[in-house]
């Protein structure tokens, strides 16, 4: 076995590994960029060696480095990790040559896999069932609109070098085939330098069900049940579970068993996935082999018992599986939503920032969180914007989902923002409930975006009952300061008025006896709350009961008031005395400033170009400026016609969210 290991990855992943890694008391080497001096994976690990700047070619790809990073350290051997250099064959050679083990296939079977066309003539000779299409590169659009016909539409052209839901487009007659085949081909060349695309069968109402792998290149190699990851956004996934709800025991077999012949085809050794695609009459085809630790693996583990990555780490050590497949046994039901520092009411815009605080829920037998960050840490512009995989275990699939909104309501995130309201709505969605899933459920359900109307329904006894004991608790403490100005003392008060998000709602609010150290029963219009809690004051979780159901509200004092977070959804209360609340309903209210007269930055960014100059006359549609951000070049246009009257922002300056721009006269 190995005495050191090094993790050629960053975030929550390599957090992971060196979790396992200490387990099993393998000292553990971390790399890190710049940006990741301070960050979690290079606190955890035994040792840690800088590797460059932060952008990852510069950093994380460097073979060179990591190699030398190695031979520094006295490290053994890699674990990848997913993404960076996880499926380049080259890395895996240049370890070899120094002499240090690849946690991971050997360089066949990741060349092997690692392009599309390629492995899937491979799976058809190991007789996988795959997607109908043209197995060759396709030369010319008038050859992609013949393939297609042949094919009959719709059909799915993809880069043959493709990754991460990227270089793919779906056609449903001649010119969006002619269309697709021309921008896959420059996403696939400026995303992977390499324009080679093919087309296949578009199957319609698909699931993604894919299965884990697990071999040990000496003969034994297993299949550890799916997972199903149709929830997905622009061909990412946002949700994953194992099992999927389904498959039936003939299908998991026979996909097992395919999968498990692949694996054979190319001698892999390690854990590896295969991705098939389902559609409605449970017909299966191989999608691509993922030759690495996949995102969603704990899931996975979550159902078998098994720690892939120790798994990994015996194979690459030499050692024998020491399971066979009838030992391999599904237990229960896990779920895995990823959480994302993404403004999902912005249209998923990736967050940066400080997390200026950060408590995940706490980890028992039914809550895992896989997270790489930290209560005052950054989440940076250079990397993946994940901020941690949440996953849940229950014995059934419902009580799993229960799990997971529970879950949820206890993640408390504040400096950026995150996805939680979109998981909390996606958790609450009757269709999830059912399990009636496909890979087009996020856009069947949300097909203009997600905004708040799609949170769950709430109950405002919830929210009006914890705030009136909130505020009854702060208001319990402030008559105990002594030594107050005469006039200015406070008196025990039980009548109030809880002021929700405008609409004011009398209560009386009184302490009842019970076991809990908060005990109140709050009257709202007539009915009894019986509200019980431990929370003290100043803590971000109110969790405790209503009326004995568990709710989990996030409270943060705001002002005079509070906003309240609860199933993904925000509400603004006060809580007046009856005298206040009569004056505070004469208040004018503040209304926010009218921008409609300026451009402003959708996304921090970096301003490129401005097309216009003061005194300009534009019109509706004209190009105003050029942001970038994450990468991409996003083209701001003027949405009327109008007048530019002040620019102000110069090309080469960096924008926040909403910083002016132009401003038009
Ligand atoms: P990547 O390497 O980017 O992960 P995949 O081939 O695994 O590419 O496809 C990613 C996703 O795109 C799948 O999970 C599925 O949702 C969709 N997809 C891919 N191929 C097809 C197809 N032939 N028909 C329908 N959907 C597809
Ligand atoms: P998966 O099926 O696991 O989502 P894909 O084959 O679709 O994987 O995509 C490649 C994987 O590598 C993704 O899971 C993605 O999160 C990860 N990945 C892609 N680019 C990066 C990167 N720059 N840094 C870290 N991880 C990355
Ligand atoms: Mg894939």
């Amino acid at each position: 076995m190995f005495s050191k290991i090094l993790i050629a990855n960053r975030g929550e992943i390599a957090c992971r590994v060196i979790k396992t890694c200490r387990r099993l008391g393998i000292k553990t080497v971390a790399v890190y960029s710049d940006a990741d001096k301070n960050a979690l994976h290079v606190e955890m690990a035994d040792e840690a060696v800088h590797i460059g700047p932060p952008p990852s070619a510069q950093s994380y790809l460097l073979i060179d480095r990591i190699v030398d990073a190695c031979k520094k350290t006295g490290a053994q051997a890699v674990h990848p990790g997913y993404g960076f250099l996880s499926e380049k064959r080259e890395f895996q050679e240049a370890l070899a040559k120094a002499g240090i083990a690849f946690i991971g296939p050997d360089a066949h079977a990741i060349q092997a896999m690692g392009d599309k066309i390629e492995s899937k003539k491979l799976a058809k000779e190991a007789g996988v069932s795959t997607v109908p299409g043209y197995l060759g590169v396709i030369e010319t659009d008038t050859d992609a609109v013949a393939i297609a016909r042949d094919i009959g539409y719709p059909v799915m052209i993809k880069a043959s070098a493709g990754g991460g839901g990227k270089g793919m487009r779906v056609a449903w007659n001649d010119e969006e085939a002619r269309e697709g085949y021309q921008s896959a081909k420059n996403e696939a060349r400026s995303s992977f330098a390499d324009d080679r695309v093919f087309v296949e069968k578009y199957i319609q109402q698909p699931r993604h069900i894919e299965i884990q792998v697990l071999a040990d290149g000496q003969g034994t190699a297993l299949y550890l049940g799916e997972r199903e990851c149709s929830i997905q956004r622009r061909h990412q996934k946002v949700i994953e579970e194992a099992p999927s709800p389904f498959l039936d025991a003939a299908t998991r077999k026979a996909m097992g068993e395919q999968a498990v012949a692949l694996a054979n085809a190319v001698q892999y050794k390690s854990a590896g996935t295969v991705e098939f695609i389902v559609d409605a009459e449970r017909n299966f085809y191989f999608l691509e082999m993922n030759t690495r630790l996949q995102v969603e693996h704990p899931v996975t583990e979550l159902i078998t018992g098994l720690d892939l990555v120790e798994q990994m780490i015996r194979v690459a050590a030499g050692e024998k599986l020491a399971i066979k497949q009838d030992d391999v046994k599904l237990n229960g039901w896990a779920l895995e939503a990823r959480v994302y520092a993404e403004d999902p009411f912005r249209n998923f815009l990736p967050s940066t920032g400080r997390l200026t605080h950060y408590q995940p829920p706490a980890e028992d037998s039914s809550v895992r969180v896989d997270t790489g960050v930290y209560e005052g840490g950054e989440i940076s512009m250079f990397y993946d914007p994940m901020i941690a995989k949440l996953c849940t275990w229950a014995p059934t699939r419902d009580e799993a989902i229960a799990r997971m909104r529970e879950a949820l309501d206890q993640y408390y995130i504040r400096g950026v923002s995150h996805n939680i309201p979109f998981l909390a709505s996606l958790m609450a969605s009757q269709r999830f409930v059912d399990g009636r899933l496909t890979t087009n459920f996020i856009a069947e359900e949300y097909p203009n975006g997600f905004h708040a109307a799609d949170l769950p329904p709430e109950d405002p006894a919830i929210l009006i009952s914890v705030a009136a004991v909130i505020h009854r608790c702060l208001n319990d403490r402030d008559i105990l300061i002594s030594g107050k100005m005469p006039g200015n003392k406070t008196h025990v008060r039980s009548d109030w008025v809880v002021v929700l998000d405008g609409t004011q709602h009398p209560v009386h609010v009184d302490p009842e006896a019970g076991d809990a150290a908060v005990s109140y029963g709050v009257d709202i219009a007539g009915a009894h709350h019986a509200v019980r809690s431990d929370w003290k004051i100043g803590q971000p979780l109110f969790r405790g009961t209503v009326n004995g159901a568990h709710v989990c509200v996030q409270v943060d004092r705001v002002g005079v008031g509070y906003r309240l977070f609860h199933s993904g959804a925000q509400a603004n209360v006060k809580v007046l005395t009856p005298k206040a609340a009569a004056l505070d309903a004469l208040m004018p209210e503040k209304l926010p400033p009218d921008m409609s007269k300026f451009l402003l930055s959708p996304m921090p960014g970096l301003l490129v170009s401005l097309a216009v100059s003061e005194g300009q006359d534009v019109k509706a549609g004209e190009v105003l400026a050029v942001v970038e951000a994450m990468k991409m070049e996003n083209i701001l246009r003027a949405a009327q016609d109008g007048t530019v009257s002040k620019l102000h922002a110069t090309p080469g300056s960096s924008l926040a969210v909403d910083q002016k721009i132009i401003e038009f006269a």
